[in-house]
């Protein structure tokens, strides 16, 4: 069955899954950790809607291809359209926050970097971005000030808090969307913070935002 957006209640959002757009390095702590420089503007990619996956199932890994790394990230669903948009016009537009993982084939990304090629295909395989269900705007007072947790086999590896994002959400929404459009059912996952690392075949995740989504895979 094709992947389908659903609110923590249990309901399904009226528009499908168009793009995943991903914002690299937006957590100074793992730029540093994968020895990038910290940038002063987002740095944009997007995986096609075929990498989605629920994150509740067993994530399925490329094998043969080197490392996967998991990268956990606050992820927005987009409700309304949004062409060079302002602040107000992004509030309005956010339909929920759930979360992802931006999983990333880190020694082919890696070459690729080397070569100063696009990482395209270190991002986009089939599977390669495992999502959760979305809780409403409601249930989240401000965007910049919460937390997530990615634990693997019970030990925490991950802990973000929005507050140390070098482009807020909302900031970072009006960017994206003086560059291309974002459409109803698009989402956008916000970067990583520090912790990465290789996500183990069979690796048991256990994914929380703040105490209103809580994720564990089978
Ligand atoms: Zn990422």
């Amino acid at each position: 069955m094709a992947y389908q957006h659903q609110f923590s209640d249990g309901t399904r959002f009226e528009h499908s899954l168009g793009k995943v757009v991903c914002v690299g390095r937006n957590y100074a702590e793992h730029a540093k950790e994968l020895n990038n420089p910290v940038p002063t503007t987002p740095i944009l990619f997007i995986k096609p809607a075929t990498t989605v996956t629920p994150l509740a199932d067993a994530v399925i890994l490329p094998e043969g291809k080197g490392d996967t790394h998991y990268e956990t990230e606050l992820t927005i669903l987009i409700g309304k359209p949004l062409t060079r948009a302002n602040a107000g016009e992004v509030s309005d537009a956010i339909a929920g926050y759930g979360l992802a993982l931006d999983l990333t084939l880190r020694d082919l990304q890696s070459e690729l970097k080397k070569k100063g090629h696009p990482w395209e295909i270190a991002k986009s395989f089939d599977g390669a971005c495992p999502l959760s269900r979305f809780v409403k705007p409601n249930q989240i007072k401000d965007p910049s000030n919460i937390e997530f947790t990615l634990k693997i086999d019970g030990e925490v590896r991950q802990q973000g808090h929005t507050n140390e994002m070098i482009t807020a959400v909302t900031p970072l929404l009006e960017y994206i969307s003086q560059h291309f459009t974002l459409m109803p059912g698009d989402v956008v996952l916000t970067g990583t913070p520090a912790g990465v690392g290789v996500l183990a075949s069979g690796a048991k995740l256990d994914a929380q935002l703040e105490s209103v989504l809580r994720i564990e895979t089978i």
